[in-house]
């Protein structure tokens, strides 16, 4: 192990056998109960209760290395209010998670050490707790270090080699269920994904049949094969989106950052919208603020937001009716100096229905299905969002029924924890 202080000494394995015999029966039991739990949120918080009793200290901290930026993130922490910390990345050269994600090995670090020039990121920015001893293990996967978790400051005495043990034996379990519950996820993904699928082939095998029956007039052959047509359509848009869904949950997608004119992208989306816009018969207008709009981010990826939903306001829009794009300088968000940009694609169509807006974002939602609307996946919003939040922003959604909708990303100008150029990154939990 590879540790700022040694956690060799005598061996208390020995000295305190029925402490150790119950500390592994309450490790059995909380193992127990992780594996039975299936929200994300609740097996983080059972981690970290489960450190701070078990090792009986007086707080812990659990954090992940996010797969789409590969930013550190704290995602549950004793005694700390969730607001303070979640969505912030937490610089990998000042932090105790940065030094173990980078060495992959537990550390012992104690901070009363005079000579000692640990940073402790995580503990002086969210919380005025000053530890003075922090016990950290690696959560490890195939691909590495995925995350840290944190044991701060016995209540008595000094962390001991079976504490490093119960910890790393409690990380291994945590890594092991967050795994399962990523495959359960995709497994219901592959799963809604085949209902879906079922329709444009029931179509398709209706669509078939028809075209064998010999008084077929050409007007109805003709509508056969529009049916055909758009069932194919489909069924490879569901095949694209999917394919992209899955690549992005997996982390095998990677968020390639770099400086870029906010201005310019839009044209490029205006000039690739046009098209679709005036077989429409729509009206278009851009408003752009062109001076300083510059944003670090991933480029192609944020272009396909704003095209998707540009898209989705050419579908699910009216005869005669608008879109507006428009982008500005956001409000700064109070209590945090970060500055946004925000990209703002309005239209005059049909509105969303208020008990739909909710859901909105889900995968394959969509409200309005079989009733006249223009056909699609259900997946473009969910994926639009992913993709906003995988660099720290927010996509929001205003909406009236019969006036028409708003869809604003708003992006922090910088990703939390970067400098721009070029970065590699990959998918989200
Ligand atoms: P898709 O458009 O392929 O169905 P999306 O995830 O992009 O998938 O959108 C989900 C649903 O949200 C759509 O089916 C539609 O009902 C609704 N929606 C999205 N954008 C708009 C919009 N601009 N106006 C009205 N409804 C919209």
């Amino acid at each position: 192990m590879t540790d700022d202080k040694s956690l060799s000494g005598p061996d208390t394995a020995i000295r305190n056998y029925p402490t150790l015999l119950r500390r592994y029966a309450n490790l059995l039991e909380l193992i127990h109960r992780l594996s039975s739990t299936v929200h994300l949120e609740d097996i983080n918080n059972q981690v970290i209760d489960g450190t701070v009793s078990l090792l009986e200290c007086k707080a812990a901290v659990l954090l992940m290395v996010d797969p789409a930026s590969k930013d550190i993130q704290i995602v549950a922490a004793t005694n700390l209010d969730p607001s303070a910390y979640l969505n912030r990345a937490i610089p990998p050269d000042t932090s105790v998670a940065g030094k173990v994600v980078k060495a992959g090995s537990p550390m012992l670090i104690r901070t009363e050490d005079a000579s000692s020039k640990n940073p402790l990121y995580e503990f002086t920015a969210f919380s005025s707790v000053h530890p003075t001893s922090i016990l950290a293990v690696p959560l490890k996967s195939k691909s590495g270090s995925v995350g840290v978790l944190e044991a701060v400051d016995k209540l008595h005495g000094d962390f001991q080699p079976e504490d490093f043990s119960s910890l790393e034996a409690l990380a291994i379990q945590a890594t092991a269920v967050m795994d399962n519950l990523r495959l359960f996820r995709q497994s219901d993904l592959i799963a809604e994904l085949v209902h879906e699928i079922r329709t444009p082939l029931a179509a398709l095998a209706t669509a078939s049949a028809l075209l064998d029956r010999q008084d077929l007039s050409e007007t109805q052959r003709h509508s056969v094969l529009s049916t055909f047509r758009q069932e194919i359509q489909r069924l490879n848009e569901l095949t694209d989106d999917y394919l992209d869904l899955a690549r992005l949950e997996s982390g095998r997608t990677r968020l390639m950052v770099e400086k870029f004119s906010v201005a310019t992208l839009i044209s490029e989306c205006s000039e690739i919208i046009s098209p679709l816009v005036h077989a429409q018969g729509l009206r278009f207008r851009q408003e752009v603020v062109r001076d300083t709009l510059d944003l670090t981010a991933d480029r192609a990826k944020i272009k396909q937001v704003v095209l998707n939903l540009l898209n989705n306001a050419v579908k699910y829009n009216v005869t005669n009716g608008e879109i507006i794009l428009r982008a500005y300088h956001g409000p700064i968000t109070s209590g945090k100096t970060q500055e946004t940009i925000c990209i703002e694609v309005s239209d005059t169509g049909k509105g969303i229905p208020v008990e739909g807006l909710p859901h909105l974002f889900e995968r394959f939602y969509r409200p309005q299905e079989g009733s006249g609307f223009a056909r699609g996946t259900g997946l473009g919003l969910y994926i639009s969002k992913y993709i906003v939040e995988s660099h720290h922003g927010k996509l929001d959604v205003k909406s009236q029924v019969g006036e028409g909708s708003t869809f604003i990303i708003r992006l922090p100008l910088i990703p939390p924890g970067r400098s721009t150029g070029p970065l590699a990154a990959g998918g989200k939990q």
